[in-house]
């Protein structure tokens, strides 16, 4: 796995990485983010670096994104933003920063979806050894999903994985908004989690947060992967994913499921894969995810 450089401050990152005396010549702030404050930093000689802050304090937030980024780099199989490096600026009140290469859109290529389907059931099919040390499933550290941390304690066990790393905490966190039947139906599930989720035949590297918004198009007109909440799972959790928030055209399934399609009852899984999306969008956004949490907890 590549390293990834510290900085002190954001002038020794832009010196260190193009130059001494390097500035910056225009700042402009990018949305469509939920956790991190976004910006394209324009250089004195014209280059262009995407840049993410948050206080100094969330540091780990950067460098656990860069740990994802880099794994799913070092597949060799999707474009990620190449990394630039992790830092800190300023004493109490600074803050923290990630330096990455600046992705300037252009339109998709006309297979778009097709090649990314590919190149994501690629991305699934590259051995993990190296990712998980102690087990086959979750990640040699933690990391975050949105702004919560997301535990990636290496388990042998795929289901065990996901009972205790995934649903349990979050549904820890979000007990008050149960009342007792509810609560009986998720100590059920927990203990039944086996009669839902099956073992995958092999374990995957997964980008752990695939909805629409954490794929752009790079300059190549194709699919590039970014902000990614990665760990080693089963694969059909990303796929799950890709359906919660609207879903991906239906020639992107197709070109998945010819490479590796997917095991069967895989529909009732996708409902507890997103459920620990869900929660967690209950755990940081509030009630208006608690409906849709209950329609699942119910059915199950
Ligand atoms: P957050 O961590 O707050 O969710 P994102 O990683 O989603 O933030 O980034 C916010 C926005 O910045 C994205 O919606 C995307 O449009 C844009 N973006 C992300 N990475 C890059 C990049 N390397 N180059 C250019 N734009 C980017």
């Amino acid at each position: 796995m590549n390293t990834t450089q510290h900085f002190t401050s954001l002038t020794n990152a832009l010196c260190s990485l193009f130059g001494e005396g390097t500035k910056i010549k225009s700042t402009s702030r990018i949305s469509g983010g939920d956790i991190n404050e976004a910006y394209g930093l324009t250089l004195e000689g014209g280059k262009s670096v995407f840049m993410k802050s948050n206080t100094k304090e969330n540091l780990s937030f950067f460098t656990a994104e860069a740990v994802g980024l880099n794994a799913i780099s070092g597949t060799k199989t999707i474009n990620t933003p190449h990394i630039l490096g992790v830092g800190t600026d300023g004493d109490r009140g600074g803050y923290s920063f990630l330096l990455l290469e600046f992705i300037s859109a252009k339109s998709r290529n006309a297979n778009y979806w097709e090649d990314f389907a590919r190149q994501l059931a690629n991305m699934h099919r590259v051995p993990t050894a190296g990712l998980v040390l102690n087990g086959k499933y979750g990640l040699n550290c933690d990391n975050y999903i949105g702004r919560r941390r997301q535990v990636n304690t290496e388990h042998e066990s795929w289901t065990v994985f996901f009972r205790d790393c995934r649903l349990e905490p979050q549904f820890k966190a979000a007990a008050r908004y149960f009342e007792k039947d509810d609560l009986k139906r998720i100590v059920s599930l927990l203990d039944h989690i086996d009669d839902i989720l099956v073992e995958p035949e092999y374990p995957s590297l997964l980008h752990g947060d695939l909805w629409a918004g954490n794929v752009i198009t790079g300059n190549d007109g194709r699919a590039w992967l970014i902000d990614p909440a990665a760990y080693v799972g089963h694969a059909e959790a990303d796929i799950a994913m890709t359906e919660l928030f609207g879903g991906f055209p239906p020639v992107f399934y197709d070109a998945y499921k010819e490479i590796t399609p997917l095991q069967p009852g895989y529909e009732r899984r996708r409902d507890i894969y997103n459920l620990y999306h869900l929660l967690n969008h209950l755990n940081m956004f509030g009630r208006m995810y608690l409906p849709d949490v209950k329609r699942i907890v119910r059915r199950i």
